[in-house]
């Protein structure tokens, strides 16, 4: 009918043939401009038609309305394969009822907002949504672990999931999310990392997890080449909780007093330092113990090689036994794990807010039907 709608709508193929407008819905008929089609099944040419039933295609709005595409759905009759094939359309996915730019307008928008507010400006109920999503995302979600070197295996907490529990595996190079597990058992992880590539699982060269007994074994099996790094933060927090209890021990139970305690010196602000002073003054043990925390927590901090970092921590490790007894113990059992950080300095400190960003997707609860629904979600959230 009109070249300019042709030009405004800008699909490749079709013509506008007619525009009607009903209830505020604009409805084009298009025509197509090829005369016939290549058979997929023999790769041959054919114009043989053999029916065409038009099919009604949601596309994206113009001037605050709808827009429905009528296009004729033409299936041939093709003389050398004595077959019928339907013709594909180069911006409609098989057997879908919106045009690919329409899904991946949803899909962009679900992701910035959500499901149910995205049905409600599109008039679309909130199972057709979830199906958009769900078939863009599928056609979407290749996880990146092309070049992945350093890789951080936590597991997190998901009341609402089925199992509880999800393993998250980081890229921490890249800082980003590159796989998310339905299960905190070994053999579950095993075999979902052990579907990545061989090459690709051996240049992993380090993986940092906490001191869980589960990872290292998935490690050995999954990254033949992997160093295990016990992350600090985790060390710390084992140092601190023997801290804690010398705390309470010595009968100091005021919230302030912990948090000055277990916080880095450095964090303090000389106000803070004077209470600290305060504190430590009550009891000649907690000053000792406080000393030789803020002691382990320099070694983290000096830069130091493999060798001497390991002499340093066997060091504090002979003094520790009278009041670190727990830490200790813990120390000595991942020894060469907790020393491999002073290789490359690795930590899961991105892994937090990796964790954070997922807890908030699921606390935004949308319903997932099934992990894997949400899996992909997540994933596609991340991969941008
Ligand atoms: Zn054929």
């Amino acid at each position: 009918m009109s070249f300019h709608l042709d030009y405004l709508l800008a699909l490749p193929g079709v013509r506008v043939e007619t525009c009607t407008q009903v209830e505020g819905k604009i409805f084009l008929g298009l025509s197509i401009s090829s005369e016939g089609i290549v058979c997929h099944h023999c790769n041959n040419p054919t114009e043989k038609l053999h029916q065409n039933r038009p099919i009604l295609v949601r596309d994206l709005s113009v001037f605050g309305r709808p827009v429905y595409l009528k296009i004729p759905r033409r299936q041939f009759y093709c003389p050398f394969c004595q077959r019928y094939p339907t013709e594909k359309l180069d911006f409609l996915d098989v057997k879908r009822r919106h045009t690919q730019r329409y899904e991946q307008d949803i899909y962009e928008r679900v992701k910035q907002s959500s499901m149910e507010q995205i049905g409600r400006e599109e008039g679309l109920s909130y199972d057709e949504i979830k199906g958009i999503f769900e078939q863009v995302n599928t056609l979407k979600i290749k996880p990146n672990w092309q070049r992945v070197k350093r890789i951080g295996l936590d597991e997190i907490s998901m009341r609402s999931c089925q199992g509880n529990f999800v393993t998250v595996v980081s890229d921490l190079g890249e800082g980003n999310l590159i796989e998310m597990i339905d299960s905190h058992r070994c053999e579950e992880i095993i075999e979902v990392l052990i579907e990545q590539p061989i090459e690709v699982r051996k240049q992993v060269e380090e993986v940092s997890v906490d001191m869980w007994g589960g990872f290292p074994k998935v490690i050995k099996k999954v990254f033949p080449n992997a160093k295990v790094i016990i992350d600090r933060f985790h060390v710390m927090k084992v140092v601190n909780k023997d801290l804690n209890k010398l705390r309470r021990a010595a009968g100091i139970t005021d919230r302030q007093s912990k948090y000055l305690l277990l916080s880095n010196r450095v964090n303090l602000n000389q106000d803070q330092i004077d209470k600290l002073e305060v504190t430590l003054g009550k009891s000649g043990c907690l000053r000792i113990a406080y000393e030789m925390k803020e002691k382990f927590r320099e070694i983290y901090e000096t830069n130091l090689t493999i060798q001497k970092g390991q002499n340093k921590i066997k060091e504090w490790l002979n003094h520790a036994q009278v009041f670190f007894r727990e830490a200790a113990s813990t120390i000595e059992n991942h020894f060469e794990g907790i020393c491999n950080y002073f290789l490359h300095r690795t930590t899961s400190g991105v892994m937090e807010g990796i964790n954070n960003r997922i807890k908030l997707i699921m606390r935004q609860g949308y319903g997932f039907s099934n992990f894997n629904n949400f899996r992909n979600r997540v994933l596609a959230c991340f991969s941008d």
